[in-house]
């Protein structure tokens, strides 16, 4: 998912929208935009994307001096109206509107302590466990109440709140889910899942919201309070491998150039003999430049892909996904045939990507497909917020690597090292748990196959 928010800006409601609206990459299934004005709160939201679920922000939600916007994908509860965000609810503190980046690894048992104390839950999904413990504090004000609540959290998670008071943000203490933090020239603060946001307001970067941390921006400026100590800082590596905008930045560093590191040192790791170097579109465009400039092979744009398609990955269940890859890209035969190719992709998660990318490139004319992917093998389920599903579906957990070559249909495959992985992100602490390097949060319950 993606979350934004703006305070103190005569055109809080429309950037909130633009901002959310260059966030549409994190999230397509359904979207929505919280303003406030004269101390009430109004959420438009619905299925789909943004300009789709709010098409008349300019008429209903013009006016207001501040908002938050969400785009959502399903890690938990369905893909429903009822679970669309920003969530809209009334406590005892007075109106509040919620949006939610992440999964909380112990919902299931805040859930069930909620409900057995007689709250009564408007959707499936995880979010709506944070609204609850507030409505249920006994704390006297909404700040330590929020401060409270946020402390029985845990798994990876930014929040973005909007009431009254002021608008809150929330980071979790290992800081797996990203929030920053920028500020307008006029000195409107904004919040948001990536850098890409804060550039859409023309509001310069000032820093991450630290893991642990709960930010309150209000008339009277910004308050930093820390709800937990924080152990160190663990960012999700695949932010930076696959999910945000290549135009973001993670700590002041480019995105796009920090992938092109990735295929620079895939080609040093796995070298292979071939005539032309083709990355998946678009994810993996970065990396295969870097391959290509690593390895002196020539990159092409052997694949096209039709922008008119959400991403595949972010369609709930397996046939769909699979038809969305079809109808997603297509081979340029000018490029591929008689070639040898290099193919890069970002990552191989379940593999049916790779297998229909394969089957398009021979088709072409590709006389052979060497592919090469910029990250690990994906080993464990993320319980984290990145929906890659069980771990029953996931390829590499259960084959070796030539079985996966196989099962792909490449004439070889490699991946990026672990190691190869740290040292291009560059600084240290990621979370790597899906490759395998153990979860930084211990997750509720064992691991689904
Ligand atoms: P698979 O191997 O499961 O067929 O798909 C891997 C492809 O899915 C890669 O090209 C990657 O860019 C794309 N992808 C889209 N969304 C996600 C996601 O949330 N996580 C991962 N790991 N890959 C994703
Ligand atoms: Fe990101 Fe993987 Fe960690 Fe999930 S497990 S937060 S996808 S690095
Ligand atoms: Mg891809």
């Amino acid at each position: 998912c993606g979350v934004f928010g703006i305070w103190g800006d005569a055109d809080a409601a429309q950037k909130a929208y633009w901002g959310t609206f260059s966030l549409q990459h994190r999230g397509q299934e359904s979207a929505g935009i919280g303003v406030l004005h004269d101390g009430r709160l109004a959420v438009e939201k619905g299925m789909g994307l943004l300009q789709d679920a709010v098409p008349q922000v300019v008429q209903d939600l013009a006016v207001g001096q501040a908002a938050i916007g969400h785009v959502r994908y399903s890690t938990t509860g369905d893909s429903a109206p009822v679970n669309a965000q920003p969530l809209l609810m009334h406590t005892r503190f007075g109106p509040l509107a919620l949006a939610h980046n992440g999964n909380l690894v112990n919902h299931r048992s805040l859930r069930h302590q909620l409900e057995a104390e007689g709250a009564i839950f408007q959707g499936t999904s995880d979010s709506e466990v944070l609204a609850h413990l507030l409505a249920r504090s006994r704390r006297p004000d909404f700040e330590k109440a929020l401060l409270e609540a946020a402390s029985r959290l845990s798994g990876g998670f930014a929040f973005v709140l909007l009431t009254p008071e002021g608008l809150f943000g929330i980071r979790d203490p290992f800081g797996i889910r990203p929030l920053v933090l920028g500020r307008t020239d006029q000195g409107a603060y904004v919040l948001a899942s990536e850098t890409c946001a804060l550039d859409m307001v023309d509001a310069p970067w000032v820093r991450d919201i630290e893991p642990g941390e709960m930010v309150k921006i209000s008339d009277q400026g910004l308050v930093s309070q820390k709800f937990r100590q924080s152990e160190g800082a663990r960012p999700c590596a695949f932010e930076v491998i696959y999910f945000s905008r290549p135009d973001s930045r993670h700590q002041g560093e480019s995105m796009h150039l920090k992938r092109r590191q990735l295929g620079k040192r895939l080609a040093e790791e796995a070298p292979a003999e071939a005539d032309v170097v083709v990355g998946v579109p678009d994810s993996s465009l970065p990396a295969a430049m870097g391959y290509a400039e690593a390895s002196g092979i020539r990159f092409d744009f052997g694949l096209v892909k039709n922008r008119y398609i959400a991403r595949t990955f972010i369609a709930p269940d397996a046939s769909a996904r699979e038809k969305g890859v079809q109808l997603k890209l297509s081979a340029v035969r000018e490029v591929v045939e008689g070639k040898r190719v290099v193919l890069i992709d970002d990552s191989l998660v379940r593999g049916t990507t790779s297998r229909h990318i394969i089957r398009l490139l021979r088709q072409a004319g590709a006389k052979e497909v060497h592919m090469r992917i910029a990250s690990p093998p994906y080993l464990e389920p993320c319980h984290y917020g990145i929906d890659t599903s069980r771990a029953g579906e996931l390829a590499a957990r259960n084959l070796t690597v030539t079985q996966l070559a196989e099962m792909v249909g490449a004439d070889s495959l490699a991946f990026l090292s672990p190691d190869g992985l740290t040292s291009a992100l560059g600084s240290s602490g990621w979370c790597l748990a899906c490759f395998g390097r153990g979860y930084p949060v211990p997750v509720e319950r064992p691991v689904e196959m």
